[in-house]
């Protein structure tokens, strides 16, 4: 029996399992897809918030300004990339500069530190490219940018490496409450027993709960994002945002942690969780990100993708123990800013909810720190040299736009979590995310996963399932 089972293998879940590490325990991290990361926290705008958005006095607000205080630390422990640029609120006439002020007001009651208010004139030096039509800007100097689905995914590999054990494919279906713990039972029939379950499902935390006898209502809303390649990478220095409206925050633009500039995303109520983009969700991002910058190079669009937010009608994140059934925990409706606060959430659930109350000992062997995500291309021709010295494999380029290294291939299937399809290489290395899409490194990929898996080419899917890429040979 395991002493917690995690469900759900996004940013929440992710960061939860690997605090759990930091204790003595035996832990299973349960996911339905057959990677790990593949829901919200794969496709969303990676801003590390600065924590003036949320009302005060929510959950959201507690969270965001903690966990933005924790991100550099808990990046820094894990390797990934990540970077303080700052956040402006852009006014464009007097009536959005009084609601400039408001959000200047919550943010200072939330904690927030160092937020101003800039007239044009700053704005302009901070954004050259800023439009003429803008009049000033809220800074917040602590906020930030961050690979999402890097952080989650560091994270888990860090809480395998200090003896977590993950089990993807596993759709949990049932659960049953049993003297001392619970069984829960996948779709394919493969049961776990733990003394205490955290349900972390995202868009499936609803169903999850119901499996308990909790009636929680979780709803659906998609955001669509045009990505531009990093040929644009200058053209936006901080996370832009629009003043919000009661609508919501609108749409950004900012650069991402890897030299790209995203735009996006909208908000769409939908029923399901599906992530296809829409001509008109496009345009409106393009023509309302049109509207922020002078200088918009839309034509370095390489591609276009949708995420989708869960939320519970609470309209604030659900973190608790289930008032019915002692032992199951509850973290959903966690939309935005959910990323930004994962760490903080993970403390809270692990340390303040669950540690004491079970009377759990720490772990001496844990070891928080991962190897640091470097890219080989971002090495100096010395490191390189050495490294190549070591390994041969990386000394073959196998993603020209990217410039990723057979290497660094390699090492995705290789090390935890692994890599098992194209697009787990790709998350995990960035080969195929450049200007050709995978044109060209997407075959030998194939062939690297083919071989280290013991499986033939055409078994190679491109995200899992039945998304084989291949049909057969022809010659
Ligand atoms: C468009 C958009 C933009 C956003 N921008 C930002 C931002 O800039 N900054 C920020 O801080 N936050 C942002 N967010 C919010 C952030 O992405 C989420 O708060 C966060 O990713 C939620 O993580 P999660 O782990 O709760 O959910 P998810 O990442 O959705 O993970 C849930 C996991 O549970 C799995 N699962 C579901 N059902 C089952 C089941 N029955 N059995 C097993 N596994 C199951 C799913 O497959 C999935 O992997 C944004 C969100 C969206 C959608």
């Amino acid at each position: 029996m395991y002493d917690v089972a995690v469900i759900g293998s996004g940013v929440i879940g992710g960061l939860i399992f690997r605090k759990l590490t930091e204790y003595k325990l035996s832990v299973c991290l349960l996911e339905k897809a057959g990677d790990v990361c593949m829901g919200a926290s794969k496709a969303n705008s990676g801003i590390v918030h600065a924590g003036f958005d949320a009302l005060p006095g929510t959950l959201k607000a507690k969270f965001n300004v903690e966990g933005n205080l924790m991100m550099k630390s808990v990046a820094d422990e894990l390797g990934v990339k990540y970077r303080e640029n700052g956040s402006l609120v852009v006014a464009f006439c007097e009536d959005e500069v009084i609601k400039l002020k408001e959000l200047a007001s919550r943010g200072e009651q939330n904690g927030v530190k160092g937020i101003e208010i800039i007239g044009r004139e700053r704005l302009k030096e901070m954004e050259p490219n800023i439009s003429d039509e803008a009049v000033g800007a809220l800074f917040a100097p602590t906020g930030g940018i961050i690979c999402p689905y890097g952080l989650a995914l560091a994270a888990i590999g860090n809480a395998m490496d200090n003896g977590g054990e993950l089990k993807t494919d596993f759709e949990v279906v049932s659960i049953e409450k049993e003297e001392g713990g619970f069984t829960v039972k996948s779709a394919n029939g493969e049961c776990v027993t733990s003394r205490a379950v955290v349900n972390c499902a995202g868009l499936g935390g609803g169903k999850i709960a119901a499996m308990i006898g909790d009636e929680i209502r979780i709803g659906a809303r998609k955001g669509e994002y045009l990505l531009l390649d990093r040929e644009s990478g200058s053209a936006v220095n901080h996370t832009l945002f629009f003043t919000p409206t009661e609508k919501g925050k609108g749409i950004l633009v900012s650069p991402t942690v890897d030299g790209n500039v995203i735009l996006g995303p909208t908000a769409k109520e939908q029923a399901d969780g599906n992530v296809l983009t829409s001509d008109e969700g496009l345009a409106f991002v393009s023509k309302k990100a049109g509207e922020m910058l002078k200088e918009l190079p839309l034509y370095n669009t390489i591609t276009s993708f949708a995420g989708v937010r869960a939320y519970s009608e609470r309209h604030d994140f659900i973190i608790e123990e289930s008032e019915s059934v002692s032992g199951f925990f509850h973290c959903i409706g966690i939309e935005s800013p959910g990323l930004t606060a994962s760490p903080a959430i993970a403390k809270y659930v692990v340390e303040e909810l669950m540690a004491g109350r079970y009377g759990w000992e720490r772990n001496p062997s844990f070891n928080g720190r991962r190897r640091p995500d470097y890219f080989f291309k971002d090495l100096t021709a010395e490191q390189k040299n050495a490294v190549i010295a070591k390994d041969p494999s990386f000394g073959r380029t196998v993603c020209r736009c990217e410039q990723v290294t057979e290497g660094e291939i390699l090492q995705a299937i290789r090390e935890n979590p692994p890599a098992r399809d194209i697009d787990g290489v790709k998350r995990r290395t960035r080969s195929g995310m450049g200007r050709c899409q995978g044109g060209f490194c997407q075959p030998y990929v194939a062939q690297l996963i083919a071989r280290e898996r013991g499986i033939p080419i055409e078994k190679v899917t491109k995200s899992g399932g039945k998304s084989y890429i291949l049909m057969g040979v022809t010659k």
